[in-house]
């Protein structure tokens, strides 16, 4: 029995934002420049609160100016517009990102497409995914968490994937549909799959390479993964267990961990692995809009 490599996103991420806070202490030097990472949050989901602490401390230890817009759960559309319009126009601020989700009676489409696309480091606005989707991919700014994915990958296979089967998990447009551009584009011969797929667990078998996106904790098994491939874990969910009486909660991504580090190559752990990339490529966008 083979044990997989335990793919560390948390010391690669720790490890890149070294390199980030030098550039960014050289752009100040050179140019008098500081990235601007301008944050906005509506309402109190407790995850996105996390998430948006875990980005301001990160932009704080690369040197950034880093600024967080707190906004109530019951604030209309017209304020958030506005404030965006703010930020698009403020020559301190460089990257834009409003954490999602949001509020239900918000429009989200439209409030992630009034960002200015020379701002949106998440890659949401069509201009990015355009231009990602078209292989511009140098000249646009890609979606934090595919990109540390690839970033992983790369590590693993090289940079290009000629000849390897990807599939992809999911289909959201932050996850599964700009990895699959990603994959794609390194020459791997990629398949998407989603809820409505037939046997999942047969084509996920056939892959080299396994991207979950699905927010199914522990959906993929060892039998599902075709020895040697490697495993990109995006999923994060949170689950309780009982451990002597006492019921704790705790994090685990859409495939199964032990089971799987059995059979795959590689694979990421759920915390520890995609989460913190993909904090890390934010600032990475952020330093590029900047630059
Ligand atoms: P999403 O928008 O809810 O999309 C989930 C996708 O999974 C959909 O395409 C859905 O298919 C598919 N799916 C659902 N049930 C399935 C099943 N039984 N079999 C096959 N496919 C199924 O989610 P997301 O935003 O992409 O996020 C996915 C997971 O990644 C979540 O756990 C999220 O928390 C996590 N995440 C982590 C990070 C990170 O930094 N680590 C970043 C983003 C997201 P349909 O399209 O057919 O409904």
């Amino acid at each position: 029995m083979t044990t997989a490599i335990r793919i560390d996103g948390k010391a690669k991420a720790a490890e890149m934002s070294e390199k980030i806070a030098a550039d960014t202490a050289l752009l100040k030097a050179e140019h008098d420049l500081t990235p601007g990472l301008a944050v906005v949050i509506i309402g109190e989901d407790p995850a996105s609160q996390i998430y948006v602490r875990n980005k301001k401390k990160r932009a704080e230890s690369c040197g950034f100016y880093s600024v967080q817009h707190s906004l109530a759960e019951d604030t209309s559309q017209e304020e958030i517009l506005r404030l965006i319009d703010e930020l698009n126009n403020d020559a301190s601020i460089h990257g834009i990102l409003v954490q999602l989700p949001l509020p239900g009676h918000l429009d989200e489409q439209q409030i992630t497409q009034s960002i200015s696309p020379a701002k949106d480091v998440d890659g949401f606005h069509f201009v990015n995914i355009g231009k990602l989707t078209s292989g511009r991919t140098a000249d646009a700014f890609v979606p934090c968490t595919p990109a540390g994915c690839m970033l992983m990958i790369e590590d693993h296979l090289g940079a290009d994937l000629s000849g390897l089967s990807a599939v992809v998990v999911g289909r959201s447009n932050i996850v599964g549909k700009p990895m699959a551009s990603l994959l794609l584009q390194a020459n791997a011969t990629v398949t998407v799959t989603h809820s409505r797929t037939k046997d999942l667990a047969g084509v996920v078998r056939r892959a080299d390479i396994v991207v979950a996106a699905v927010g199914r904790a522990n959906m993929i098994e060892r039998d599902w993964v075709k020895p040697g491939a490697v495993v990109i874990d995006v999923g994060i969910n949170r689950i309780e267990s009982t451990v002597d009486g006492e019921t704790k909660s705790r994090l685990t991504g859409d495939v199964d961990f032990e089971s799987v580090s059995e059979v795959a190559k590689a694979i990421t752990p759920v915390p520890g692995g995609v989460g913190p990339m993909t904090i890390v490529m934010l600032m990475s966008n952020t330093l590029r809009a900047a630059r």
